[in-house]
């Protein structure tokens, strides 16, 4: 029987002939025209100036230069426990110290009454996480945040194409990082981009991508090269290629096409069947908002395991997002018990979700979710 794949890179003929295109005519693969281009359709996409779209190798090095362009090594960022390990790592790598807070579990985005607590002299951003591409309570983060003299560093890499209120995820705010690895609303193979209005942090992580050369973007993007330059900054070498903006420029169009209704009709489905099981918990989502990413479930009365093995037997692929930062090794010193983000980490299940899942497959996985849940 055929495996229903937990997510999957849906690329196809025309990402291909967008890479052979830079492959054969362009013949420049580092970071140059197509790059700028993707940048350029990026900010069209969310209706903001081209100046504030900076895109870079992967996700996880938008979140290390946003870090490192708003913290000073030593200072602490309040980030939830409950995330991939690119966030905590992203603030590690800027020298920043990340600090551990709760979630709430209708969401399981950022508890802002939580992270009140851990405010110190040392805090110096807040990093929310849109998890499963819902930005949670995002209007009293940046009250907080606003009272506070804290920045907001949106780690948005499940939220491409999402809307807060009606206003797309990316076009408001302080800095907006998104991801577009392999299994992202939007991949450009590896890639992420940094997004804010505010230009000395969008000049610094600019010039930070290019090993700290100053200005040097400018220079590529008109087809030249830096041999007289200064460096001033830590810089790293996070560049995008023009390979992977070609494949973003196509998925970014194949979003608005398909992907988008794509991935809403499939968890509204999912939302549909799975509705009134007991001992499941859907976790809150506006459908006219986001584009679903992931679609977690809770599990309670302990029988996530149970069910995960039941639906591995039916070939059918889960995930668990994600193992709470605080409990491994590196980051878990000096932190103490968050109850809720553990309860949660034993809860969550992720179902299969991707565009080309079928009507078809998601409801074999809510029968097989309901046959064993009813059953034991
Ligand atoms: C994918 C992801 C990242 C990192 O993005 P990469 O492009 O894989 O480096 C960061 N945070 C979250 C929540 C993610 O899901």
């Amino acid at each position: 029987m055929r495996t229903i794949r937990l997510s999957k890179s849906v690329v196809g003929a025309d990402e291909a002939a967008a890479v052979a295109d830079v492959i054969l005519n362009d013949g420049y693969l580092g970071m140059g025209k197509v790059v700028q281009a993707f940048e350029q359709d990026i900010a069209t996409f969310l209706g903001v100036p081209f100046d504030w779209v900076v895109c870079v190798n992967s996700g996880t090095a938008a979140l290390h230069l946003a870090v490192q362009a708003v913290t000073a090594p030593g200072d602490e960022v309040l980030v939830q426990s409950l995330t991939f390990v690119a966030s905590f790592q992203a603030i590690a790598a800027a020298g920043a110290v990340p600090v551990a807070c709760e979630v709430v579990p209708e969401t399981v985005t950022l508890d802002i009454d939580d992270a009140k607590t851990r405010l110190t002299p040392r805090t110096k951003a807040i990093m929310p996480v849109h998890y499963a591409s819902n930005p949670g309570r995002l209007e009293e983060i940046y009250q907080f945040a606003d009272s506070y003299g804290l920045r907001v560093i949106e780690d948005a890499a499940h939220a491409f194409g999402c809307r807060y209120h009606g206003r797309k995820i990316g076009s408001f705010g302080h800095i907006v990082c998104f991801s577009f690895d392999g299994i992202k609303n939007i991949t450009s193979g590896e890639g992420g981009a940094i997004v804010t209005s505010d230009m000395a942090i969008a000049q610094k992580i600019r010039d930070a991508r290019l090993l700290g050369v100053e200005k040097d973007t400018d220079k590529r993007y008109s087809g030249k090269r830096s041999w007289d330059f200064d460096v001033r900054e830590q810089g790293y070498r996070y560049h995008m290629s023009n390979i992977f903006a070609a494949i973003g420029r196509v998925q970014l169009q194949r979003l608005k096409d398909e992907f988008s209704a794509k991935r809403v009709a499939l968890a509204g489905r999912y939302r549909q069947k799975l509705e009134g099981i007991a001992n499941l918990r859907l976790l809150e989502a506006d459908l006219k908002e986001i584009v679903p990413h992931i679609l977690p479930i809770r599990v309670l009365d302990g029988q996530r395991d149970g069910l995960q093995e039941s639906l591995e037997s039916k070939d059918i692929q889960t995930g668990i997002h994600y193992k709470p930062n605080h409990l491994l090794s590196y980051f878990g010193r000096g932190s103490g018990k968050l109850p809720i983000t553990e309860q949660l980490y034993n809860e969550l299940l992720s179902l299969p979700l991707h565009p080309e899942l079928s009507e078809a497959d998601v409801d074999y996985v809510c029968e097989s979710v309901k046959g064993f849940l009813t059953k034991y």
